[in-house]
């Protein structure tokens, strides 16, 4: 916001540019206690002010992908803004381009992207950077296609850290959160996903390709070609997946689509077209080992209104979030299958406090006060299925952010219990079991945000409690003595 926030230096804003992005480090379990390793071949840092980017899939090259910086759009600098990711069986690293909106300036009326840009937020009063000052490609009216060349799936290769990361643009292009891979029966690749904003969608990937156990690199090219859909949730329980093809239904040049490029790059007013259900903001989107349902995480959305509930999204003025349960046909469990056109789905919660009527909150009836939680955000299941739920916003209910887990099968479906409290000012996010579910991982964002709270005078300066450290967003592992988590 020039003209309100100080003007920054380039110094300034390129600390800011490699502050956005990834570190990836390799961890050690020593004598009982995770470290870090310094020295580590696979170390590595990817920060939107130097890594380059590879684009492949449907639009790599497309015309409204290229710039002056890059005239056979197919390279772009950076990733931004990510959220919950993924990992594929061939052990890559999906990342989510979330909120990539908020870094760019300029007048996005002015350029031949104006419609693009206004459905994706991208507007002068959403800059809250001034990172167009000093690199023109952050300009919309400089370079209007650059917003186009974020808000995607990343794959990259930790194993690699000489490889550029890539841009699967067949995953299509929204403000993804989670990209969660499972295996279909015949070996086709899914990836969930879903779009964080209110009234927006959810989405399904499905390969064309097979995965091979026995090859690795025959992999790498598994999410370049495939299908991807919308959800539809009915009201009689079916769930509809919508495919994304150009040509097929309203998908065509009379409504400004000319190619799968054009489907892809504005995946949300094809799925909108189609007919997919508006959702109470999509979040984490996971699948259960044990039983193989797909849990969906609906954070809030306080704007619905009465004459918008559906059955799927049912309260207005939603502040409280709620978990929606997809099955799949077939079998249940890891043979379930994820590529069927229609599933059926349920609610698992309502978040809220069940005590009071008038929120709507629904669990299992015995969860006791201390045990229901609001505004889900991030889940993980352990080996056992058992549903652990990261949330971010119980603040603004009065008390903080955590971890709640819950049975999600049997006579404990539902029954939520508090297992972990955040700093304050915190949001908890990340949730990560080990594959033997002795430690679970989690992260600690923004420690200290909350009204009051300053730079100078923070809330807490958690988690080194030193007078010359700002509180410090974290990982945190938690460990059972060598035993599972919950055993
Ligand atoms: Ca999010
Ligand atoms: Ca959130
Ligand atoms: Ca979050």
């Amino acid at each position: 916001m020039p003209g309100q926030a100080p003007e920054l230096s380039r110094e300034q804003v390129e600390i800011e540019m490699s502050a956005h992005g990834h570190s990836i480090v390799e961890v050690k379990l020593v004598n009982g206690a995770w470290k870090a390793i310094a020295d580590s071949p696979f170390n590595r840092r990817i920060s939107s002010l130097s890594t380059p980017m590879r684009v492949s899939g449907p639009a790599a090259g497309h015309a409204r992908l290229k710039t002056s910086g890059d005239p056979d759009g197919i390279k772009v600098i950076g990733t931004l803004n990510n959220c919950a990711g993924g990992v594929t069986p061939w052990n890559t690293v999906l990342i989510a381009e979330e909120n990539f909106n908020h870094y760019f300036s300029g007048d996005p009326a002015q350029t031949a992207e104006a419609s693009n840009h206004a459905q994706y937020g991208v507007a002068p009063d959403k800059t809250r950077f001034q990172w167009a000052r000093f690199h023109d490609r952050f300009n919309v009216e400089k370079e209007p296609n650059e917003p186009n060349r974020f808000g995607w799936i990343v794959e990259l290769d930790p194993y690699n850290p000489k490889s550029d990361p890539v841009k699967r643009t067949a995953l299509g292009r929204f403000k993804h959160e989670a990209a969660t891979v499972t295996i279909a029966p015949d070996g086709r690749i899914l990836v969930y996903s879903g779009d964080d904003e209110r009234f927006q969608h959810i989405y399904r990937y499905v390969s064309t390709g097979r995965f091979d156990a026995e090859n690795r690199e025959a992999n790498l090219g598994l999410l370049d070609d495939g299908i991807l859909s919308a959800a539809r949730f009915e009201a009689d329980g079916r769930l509809i997946w919508l495919p994304l093809v150009w040509g097929q239904g309203p998908l065509t040049a009379e409504n400004g689509f000319h190619s799968q490029a054009d489907i892809l790059i504005e995946a949300r007013s094809a799925a909108a077209l189609l007919g997919a259900t508006p959702m109470d903001r999509p979040e984490d989107i996971e699948t259960n080992p044990v039983n193989g349902r797909v849990y969906v995480v609906l954070t809030n959305n306080d704007k619905r209104e009465d004459a918008q509930i559906d059955a799927a999204n049912p309260r207005a003025r939603n502040a409280f979030g709620h978990i929606l349960e997809l099955t799949p046909p077939g079998a249940r469990g890891p043979k379930a299958d994820h590529a069927a056109d229609e599933f059926r789905w349920g609610v698992f919660l309502l978040a809220g406090d069940p005590a009071d009527a008038g929120s709507g909150a629904r669990y299992h009836p015995q969860t006791s006060k201390d045990g229901w939680l609001t505004t889900p955000d991030n889940i993980a299941f352990d080996g056992q299925g058992r549903m652990w739920i990261a949330t971010d916003g119980a603040n603004e209910n009065g008390f903080a952010d955590g971890i709640w887990a819950s049975d999600v099968d049997g006579p404990g479906r539902a029954l939520t219990r508090h297992f972990l409290n955040v700093p304050r000012g915190a949001e908890m996010c990340g949730p990560c079991f080990t594959p033997d579910d002795t430690t679970l991982f989690v992260a600690v964002q923004h420690p200290g945000q909350e009204p009051g709270s300053t730079f100078d005078a923070p809330s807490t300066r958690w988690p080194d409690f030193d007078a010359a450290l700002p509180p410090r967003p974290s990982i945190v592992a938690i460990t059972s003595r060598g035993k599972a988590i919950g055993a």
